[in-house]
């Protein structure tokens, strides 16, 4: 089902395979992306773009996620904008951990192809949790 939901939305993960699986299921339902592969540069980008969601891969080589969200925060341009940690961390508590770091969310890798998007979705209309 093809949408036409047109929604900004800036994924950050440095691993080319899940960047481009996160990339072409969104813009197949009608999502516009950018896309970086650093922590660094998610928050110029953000700054200049203004995305209306961020995924933020948690493990990046140059800063980790967690670090990137922190200067996401600071930053007045991009301080409210929703941040999902998207992470291949499978232990139990990470996702309170991520949750207690600040990120609006949390979806797991790898990406679930039938799943992804709706849960994109659901975080882009404020709806978080569940
Ligand atoms: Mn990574």
């Amino acid at each position: 089902m093809i949408g036409v939901a047109g929604e900004l939305i800036l994924i950050v993960e440095d691993n080319d395979k899940n960047l481009k699986l996160a990339r072409d299921l969104l813009r197949y339902r009608g999502y516009r992306t950018l896309e970086t592969a650093r922590g660094t540069d998610s928050v110029s980008l953000a700054a200049e773009q203004h995305p209306d969601l961020i995924l933020m891969d948690v493990q990046l080589p140059d800063t980790d996620g967690v670090t990137a969200l922190r200067r996401l925060r600071a930053h007045p341009a991009t301080r409210t904008i929703p941040v999902v940690a998207l992470t291949a961390f499978a232990m139990a508590g990470d996702r309170d951990r991520l949750l207690a770091a600040g990120f609006d969310g949390y979806l797991a890798k790898p990406i679930d192809t039938r799943r992804f998007v709706d849960e994109v979705a659901r975080y882009c209309r404020g709806e978080w949790g569940g």
